[in-house]
């Protein structure tokens, strides 16, 4: 035990540690330890390794102190020479800050502690030294609170608990007169600090510590205490980190940057992590310390001459003004700027990453006191990948690990401006199910949206859930509101599809569609009335928020081709319409997975025809009905093929249960009457005699094709004819038939047997053929389980994971959001499995159904169409277990392949 070095020093260009040491010595020590190594300026100091924050629960605080003892006076005398000062001296204070550091960053959740040192007689000396006495006895009300909070425990424990400091603060302002802390006068703050240290003693029965030494040991201690604290704990759970690691402590020499005119403080960034302009950016403040900056009391200046006359312009400040009051650092600091500037391009170069730094200036003297990785948006995370890529800093394979695939979604929708967001009224949260930003006058039916949106109004339908019916609604919308529904519900997986903007499973909303109105606690929105939906977050807010387009140039092209080059797998989408196709053939997409032929039924003509033949008595009256459709059909058809012209395009037959398909109101149910020709008491018996109780788990899927093969005849007709028609106009169209929600390999069979006898005849009639293919979709888990058996005729898999997922876990896709939240909140459910695919149950069932039914079928072409094609880590999944595709929204089409890229690249 003796020989174990526990404390690991760096100042001066030195350092025990370096930055791949993060397991020892913490995220914070090794990167402290590595800017000292590359000769950035970086205030002295020593990190006590994680090791140590085993020993402390194990050996405890008495035996670990006498442990770190030696080492850490070792490494302090060190510091004191690197500062010219002495811990715990009255004349020449040093003062120390203390952090905590683990391996994983963990933001916020341990304790620290700065200004430590400090006491009664420090405070004069230090005072006598800078001749600022407001700046020192600042320091030490801090260091007396932050102290006291966190080592000696008088932070309070419920959260609604007033913290003792604060209410003494409270009192002395309002004694006072003054609002702001920065009001109070040096007599003020040394009232502030004899209050609190009588505060101390009388909840701790004991004095404040004045020794040096006996403070940083509390520190150290409490900072290795901090990592049991529930926050903590909680955080690791979470984030999936083990409690083994433990924390580092990083001892390190106060710098202060408000100790006059040569003093100042400030945050740079590397690159501008908006936009991600290669261009050096930052705030800074003269004479202040670093949270001033932040604080918002004075308005910071720019560090750059540009970025500053940029600044000005836009706040209207003159040249003049802007140079007497307001003047860059490149030109207040000349020389302090150089330097500043000087050590940016070198962190950044060696880090190979957008760096955001922090600084101080004492006394004419930079020091660093952070880099780290910038955070960015995701405008900005492309264009840096790809612009450090063209510089020669990083790979091909960095640039594409770099970007966060789901960070896409902010470039490709429209997003609320940013200030017009901060004004904004939220009024109700729901699911994020379909990103985007959209603002428009509430409307409560499909009818009323499309009629509003054809007058020239933008508009929110707001439905309690949404079927097929809503479809031309949805589509003339600007955004879907609903109530009820999950991830995948109807109007999730259509809005999705679109591209627009929406927020289901809102269950705060009561929507009522007689009076037109939507409650949410208490406040009545009417129709016309105007909210604005954040789709990538759920947010619901009252009014009308400005959004702004999203533009798509050149560094995202390059960075997708860039993405194709390195994958394995192909990305396809669910469209249902040429306008569809094409938005994704745009985005990239190299065919489509799932084209779902309901959605084609609703318009004009076609849903008359179509409820005639569910209405129809019997087979002779269903093709009569069925004959009338199939030229809209084949229309339909070719009009996405051509879209997809030389691309493979997989037709699903139709699928939903037919009640979807007939009116339930009195008013359609007479039209549908005179239309037919029969009594209105028919139409609604019919009607009832479709009602089912489970629906979902109903006559639907194959097993209509199966009850009713008229049906698929006339659907196979359409796609082979639509294709023959194309073909003859010299368009390659690759078509794929797939039949749903196969459970049995004779369900299946059936279906082939049809399709293929009827494109033999069609063949024939035409005396032309064409190439395709008939498959299956995977969506229940029998048919995953069985999957040998159909694999023997099928010539390709689908899984549906949507439905798979419903049938795997036995939740309602439509009813998931009455309990999901519960599940989420109480760790039952780490994701929601409707978007983020259950690797270990549901995965399990794809991964098995792949192997087995390649095994029968070498040449089984293997895809997923589910809502999870597009989200990444289930992008990642079916890479692994090698399907050939995924398929997914046209808007997630980027994101699929650039996920499908990382997915090929870690492999
Ligand atoms: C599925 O079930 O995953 C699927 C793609 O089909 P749908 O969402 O249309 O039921
Ligand atoms: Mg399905």
């Amino acid at each position: 035990m003796s020989n174990t070095k526990r404390v690991y020093t760096f100042g001066n260009g030195q350092a025990e540690g370096k930055a791949d040491m993060k397991n020892l010595l913490g995220g914070k020590g090794a990167n402290l330890a590595e800017m000292n190594l590359i000769g950035v300026p970086v205030p002295p100091g020593f990190t006590i390794t994680t090791d140590v924050c085993s020993e402390y629960y194990s050996l405890g605080k008495d035996q670990v102190v006498a442990l770190l003892k030696p080492e850490v006076e070792k490494a302090l005398a060190g510091v004191e020479v690197l500062m010219n000062s002495k811990f715990g001296d009255v004349e020449n204070p040093l003062l120390v800050s203390v952090r905590s550091g683990a391996r994983a960053s963990m933001p916020g959740m341990m304790d620290t502690i700065l200004n430590l040192g400090l006491n009664d007689e420090v405070v004069e000396g230090l005072t006598r030294k800078t001749g600022n006495p407001r700046f020192v006895w600042d320091s030490y009300r801090r260091f007396v609170q932050m102290y006291g909070d966190v080592v000696l425990g008088m932070k309070p424990v419920n959260k609604n608990d007033i913290d003792p400091f604060e209410e003494i603060i409270e009192h002395v302002k309002e004694e006072k007169g003054v609002k702001l802390d920065t009001e109070l006068n040096v007599n003020d703050l040394k009232e502030l600090v004899a209050k609190f240290k009588a505060a101390v003693k009388k909840q701790t029965g004991k004095d404040f510590p004045d020794s040096a030494y006996e403070q940083l040991w509390g520190a150290v201690c409490a900072v290795f205490d901090s990592w049991m604290n529930d926050r903590a704990i909680l955080y690791r759970k979470m984030e999936g980190i083990p409690a083994e690691w433990g924390t580092a402590v990083s001892v390190q020499s106060m710098v202060f940057g408000n100790m006059g005119n040569t003093s100042a403080t400030g945050v740079c960034f590397s690159r501008d992590a908006a936009t991600g302009e290669d261009q050096f950016v930052g705030e800074y403040l003269i004479n202040a310390q670093g949270e001033d900056v932040v604080a918002g009391i004075r308005t910071p200046q720019q560090i750059t001459k540009e970025g500053s006359q940029r600044w000005a312009k836009l706040a209207g400040i003159s040249e003049a003004d802007r140079l007497a009051n307001y003047p860059s650092m490149e030109e207040a600091m000349p020389a302090i700027y150089k330097e500043l500037d000087a050590i940016q391009t070198k962190l950044e170069n060696h880090y190979k990453d957008m760096q955001d730094m922090e600084f101080t200036v004492q006394e004419g003297k930079l020091w660093f006191l952070q880099t780290r990785n910038g955070k960015r948006t995701g405008a900005a995370m492309v264009k840096i990948a790809v612009d450090m890529l063209r510089q020669g800093m990083i790979d091909e394979k960095t640039a594409i690990l770099r970007v966060d695939p789901i960070r896409l979604d902010e470039l490709l929708h429209p997003v609320f401006d940013k200030k017009a967001l901060k004004e904004a009224k939220l009024i109700a949260k729901g699911l994020a199910a379909s990103p985007g930003a959209a603002s428009g006058r509430v409307v409560f039916n499909a009818d009323d949206a499309a009629d509003w949106a054809a007058s020239g109004e933008k508009v929110i339908m707001v439905r309690v859930e949404t079927s097929p019916e809503d479809l031309a609604g949805m589509a003339a919308a600007q955004g879907i509101l609903t109530a009820r529904g999950g991830m995948t519900s109807h109007a999730a997986v259509v809005a999705r599809g679109m591209g627009k903007c929406c927020v289901s499973g809102a269950g705060t909303l009561k929507i009522d569609y007689t009076t037109k109105t939507m409650e949410v606690d208490g406040l009545v929105v009417k129709e016309g009335d105007y909210i604005s939906l954040n789709g990538s977050t759920g947010d619901i807010f009252l009014g009308k928020v400005a959004t702004m387009e999203a533009e798509l140039d050149a560094d995202f092209a390059e960075l997708m081709t860039l993405a194709d080059k390195h994958t394995r797998m192909t990305v396809r989408t669910n469209a249902d319409t040429p306008h569809d196709a094409q938005v994704a053939r745009k985005f990239g997409a190299t065919g489509i997975g799932l084209c779902r032929t309901e959605h084609m039924f609703f318009e004009g003509e076609k849903i008359k025809a179509m409820r005639e033949m569910i209405l129809a008595e019997d087979e002779a009256g269903r093709r009569i009905a069925l004959a009338k459709i199939l030229p809209y059909q084949e229309a339909d058809f070719e009009g996405i093929f051509e879209a997809m012209a030389g691309c493979p395009v997989t037709v699903r037959l139709l699928d939903p249960p037919l009640h979807e398909f007939v009116p339930h109101d009195e008013k359609g149910q007479r039209e549908m009457a005179e239309a037919m020709g029969v009594s209105i008491k028919v139409i609604k018996q019919r009607v009832d005699s479709l009602h089912e109780q489970n629906p979902m788990l109903g006559h639907r899927g194959c097993r209509l094709g199966n009850t009713y093969p008229e049906i698929t005849e006339m659907q196979t007709r359409a796609i082979l004819g639509a294709a023959l028609a194309l073909k003859k106009k010299g368009i390659k169209v690759i078509p794929e038939i797939m039949v749903p929600l196969v459970g049995i390999k004779f369900e299946f069979i059936e279906q082939d047997t049809i399709i293929r006898e009827t494109a033999a005849k069609l063949f024939a009639e035409k005396g032309d053929s064409i190439e395709f293919k008939v498959g299956t979709m995977i969506e229940i888990p029998r048919a995953a389980l069985t999957a040998a058996k159909i694999a023997a005729t099928a010539e390709f898999f689908s899984f549906g994971t949507n439905d798979l997922t419903q049938m795997t876990f036995g939740y309602s896709r439509d009813d998931i959001a009455s309990f999901l939240p519960i599940y989420l909140e109480k760790k039952i459910l780490k994701a929601d499995p409707f978007q983020v695919l259950d690797q270990n149950g549901v995965g399990q069932l794809v991964k098995m159904a792949t192997e087995n039914g390649r095994a029968v079928n070498p040449s089984l072409k293997v895809g997923i169409c589910g809502e999870h094609g597009g989200e990444p880590s289930s992008v990642e999944f079916c890479h692994r277990v090698g399907l050939n595709y995924v398929s997914c929204s046209p808007f997630r089409v980027p994101i699929a392949r650039l996920a499908a890229a990382q997915a090929a690249l870690r492999d």
